[in-house]
């Protein structure tokens, strides 16, 4: 059969400099190039663009109506298209009743499967389902949790009942709920509640039957005498939430946590359900059971009517075992699932289709994934492909790109200096000619680092035991580069997450979230710089600086300065269309008649970070600038909405806005996720940069160049799930490289 192509001609979304090229179908296509390129701007903004909205077009106007809506992409034409289903790092979604289980459809073939052969035959397969009345525990409503008081948070014991010892608001002191304590008589009042027997802790929490007699004004009167636990029980947490104000609840939140619920243990469902065993094991037991022991049980029934489910089950365990997350469980809840654990696991709903001719598209699907376990995903690209579909990626990683039919670099550079596709070809023409960058870095990676910097100190994490961890205690040093490493599901977030944050909460986190929700920011509202560029217009042109504001006086007044009107409908996405006013440009029209040596307003948020380096000359500007040029956005403009930022972007103008502070502590999860081998060199630069100025960074990472550049490694492991959660190395990379039971050290080594 001769080569099909999906062929694309003109393209100018975003940066896109008019660009054609042609994708192979049928074959796996790797897109690279720097970050800001353009790489997203072809592969989703036009091409994945296209496809939905060519799909919608296919539906009634009733359907149609009630779909997002796709705006035609700006490009020429688009011929060939297949539908194009595209798998992200964005979160499953779901809720508290969501589990792994339930959104791959395992947990419900698992359900029918103790239908059919459970011992005792307690019913139908909803009898199984904690989202079911039938089948959920009643205490819980199949939660597997329940709200308790949180005794820690509610008493401060260094203080007696006179003292405020009691946090929450109503009981404070002189409150008419405290006095039912300290004028019961059973207090010292003013003891510190510490110094309390255990029969005055019983009776100050669980009370005491029957009537006290409590001296009032209008003289004795009784009452009952309830404990503190039972009234905050009674007021706040037995009660419907929807009978109190959103205030109350916000206090109530700050004391409560959520325990196991005591009569189903956790597992959400009825006793009965509980009581249906297969070989011994009943279905909690199964779902809590990691991925790979699990199929292990499966393929160990083997009554007659079974064969069926049990193959179904085992083939799609075994798709998520290739996918290298063998260490989750069913009943986990996908809301606690990473990006790159839930990008895997659509991956694997998609493995068990059968359709063809589809185009699969794929963003960095090697985040959070170790070098060991990358083949493994290379493996299910393969399979996708060589079922007959088109497989896009975007990606970064070598060894992904090594398995490419077809690679686009897109380039030479970011934003306005890029948007050109610089090479198209093999990858075996990448590595011998490619001039680009993508090809430069294929040949060479970074050096392992010479001189390790010595800490100034420890930070100590002390018998961590979150999830996987194993009795963690584990000294992480100060005033240096540490990078944290194992395969997925080792333990690493466990241990700077949740226990090292824990214990140390004074650390920031710089992640890839949203910089800001706001529509109205900008890099120049963001960096303070938009202040100093206000005062310059009015005072160059003798009027007030909030003139030169789209959010105050110089707004356009139809817009409001947002450059565009918003369209509510009720039942529909809302609309945006271009403000005919202010034709886009957010300002009043008087505003623009004033300039700065010859710029109105604005030119200049049109103006790139580099050619506002070159415009300003004042030091204030020129600093803030110069911070963003050096995490890599010379390329933004100064007035592009923080909205459009990638998550990639969005970290790195946090570590700009915190380049200049000292000697505090920084934890970054995966700070190469978005970055271009090239991009690579330069948040090591400002990593840096951070230590320089003392202050110490953590690093969770897989990117082996980063990791031959730190100063220290602490790499968990050596599996998984139950099988990691242990300290297999602490030292510097020289020593890893030599460490018996490190994988992480034979990458280093390469
Ligand atoms: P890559 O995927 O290669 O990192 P993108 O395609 O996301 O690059 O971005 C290319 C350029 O287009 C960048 O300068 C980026 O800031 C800009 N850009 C992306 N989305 C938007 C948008 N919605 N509005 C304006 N500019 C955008
Ligand atoms: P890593 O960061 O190395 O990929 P994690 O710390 O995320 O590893 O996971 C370690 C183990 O803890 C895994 O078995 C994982 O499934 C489990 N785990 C992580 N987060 C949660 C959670 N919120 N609830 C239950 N188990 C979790
Ligand atoms: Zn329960
Ligand atoms: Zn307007």
């Amino acid at each position: 059969m001769p080569q099909e192509y999906i062929r694309i001609r003109g393209a100018r979304e975003n940066n896109l400099k008019n660009v054609s090229l042609q994708i192979p179908k049928r074959k796996i296509t790797v897109f690279t190039g720097v970050s800001g390129s353009g790489k997203s701007s072809i592969v989703f903004d036009t091409i994945s663009s296209e496809a939905q909205r060519l799909l919608n077009e296919t539906f009634t106007a009733f359907v149609r109506n009630r779909l997002p809506r796709h705006s035609q992409p700006d490009v020429d034409a688009i011929e060939n298209l297949s539908t194009a289903i595209v798998i992200d790092q964005k979160h499953l979604g779901g809720n508290s009743r969501s589990t792994l289980g339930t959104i791959t459809d395992l947990y419900a073939i698992l359900r029918l499967l103790f239908s059919r052969v459970g011992q005792p035959f307690v019913g139908y397969s909803n009898v199984f389902s904690f989202n079911d009345p039938q089948g959920m525990c009643p205490e819980c409503q199949g939660i597997g949790k329940k709200v308790e008081l949180d005794l820690n948070k509610l008493l401060d014991t260094t203080k007696s009942l006179n003292e405020g010892a009691v946090r929450f608001p109503i009981f404070s002191v002189d409150s008419w709920y405290l006095k039912n304590y300290t004028l019961s008589g059973f207090f010292d009042n003013d003891k510190k509640l510490a110094d309390y027997s255990e029969a005055e802790w019983n009776l100050l929490l669980y009370g005491k039957e029957g009537k006290v007699r409590f001296p009032s004004k209008g003289g004795p009167v009784e009452s009952d005498f309830e404990g503190l636990v039972l009234k905050f029980n009674r007021l706040y947490i037995e009660r419907d939430s929807s009978e109190l104000s959103e205030r109350t609840l916000n206090h109530v939140k700050n004391f409560i946590a959520h325990g196991t619920c005591p009569l189903c243990q956790g597992t959400r469902l009825s006793q009965a359900a509980l009581s249906c065993r297969i070989n011994g094991y009943n279905i909690a037991e199964c779902a809590a059971m990691e991925i790979g022991e699990l199929r292990k049980v499966i393929m160990g029934i083997t009554a007659p009517v079974a064969a069926g489910m049990v193959a179904s089950l085992s083939e799609r365990l075994q798709h998520l075992v290739d996918m290298g997350l063998d260490y989750l469980t069913l009943s986990r809840e996908t809301t606690t699932l990473s990006g790159g654990e839930s990008q895997r696991v659509k991956m694997v709903r998609h493995l068990g289709s059968s359709l063809t001719d589809m185009m699969y598209i794929f963003d960095e699907p090697s985040v959070g994934l170790h070098p060991r376990d990358v083949h493994r995903l290379n493996g299910m690209l393969m399979k996708l492909r060589d079922k007959g579909n088109t497989v896009l990626v975007v990606e970064h990683d070598r060894d992904v790109i090594g398995i490419a039919d077809h690679v686009v670099d897109v380039g030479p550079n970011a934003g306005t200096g890029g948007g050109e596709i610089v090479f198209e070809g093999t990858v075996e023409q990448l590595h011998s000619q490619g001039a680009t960058l993508t090809g430069q870095y294929m040949r060479r990676c970074m050096p392992m680092k010479e001189h390790f910097r010595m800490p100034t100190g420890q930070m100590r994490i002390t018998d961590a035991n979150q999830h996987n961890l194993k009795n963690v205690t584990v000294d992480i040093p100060e005033g240096v580069l540490t990078v944290v490493t194992g395969v997925a599901g080792s333990g690493k977030s466990s241990l700077i997450h949740h226990a090292f944050l824990s214990q140390h909460p004074e650390a920031v986190v710089i992640d890839q979230s949203a910089v800001s929700t706001s529509i109205r920011s900008n890099p120049a509202t963001y960096t303070g710089i938009m202040d100093d560029i206000r005062r310059l217009f009015a005072k160059v042109n003798h009027q007030s600086p909030s003139l030169f504001s789209f959010n105050s006086k110089g707004a356009c007044p139809d817009c409001r300065g947002l450059g565009f009107i918003y369209t509510d409908l009720a039942f529909m996405e809302g609309i945006k269309t271009l403000c005919d006013t202010c034709d886009g440009r957010r300002f009043k029209d008087d505003v623009l008649e004033y300039k700065l040596h010859g710029k109105m307003i604005t030119d200049v948020l049109d103006m790139t970070v580099l050619q506002a380096l070159d415009f300003f000359e004042k030091k204030e500007i020129r600093q803030r600038l110069a911070t963003l040029d050096d995490v890599g956005l010379h390329y933004l403009t100064l007035g592009q909405p923080l909205s459009t930022l990638s998550g990639g972007e969005c970290q790195r103008i946090k570590l700009a806005s915190e380049l200049h502070k000292q000697g505090k502590i920084y934890v970054m999860d995966e700070p190469t996720t978005g970055l271009h081998m090239s991009d690579v060199g330069h948040l090591l630069d400002m990593m840096n940069r951070l230590v320089v100025n003392g202050s110490s960074v953590i690093v969770i990472e897989h990117n082996l160049d980063v990791i031959r550049q730190a100063d220290w490694i602490i790499d968990l492991g050596p599996e998984g799930g139950s099988g990691g959660g242990r300290v297999v190395f602490e030292g510097t990379p020289a020593e890893l490289i030599t460490a018996e039971h490190s994988l992480t050290g034979k990458y280093v080594k390469g």
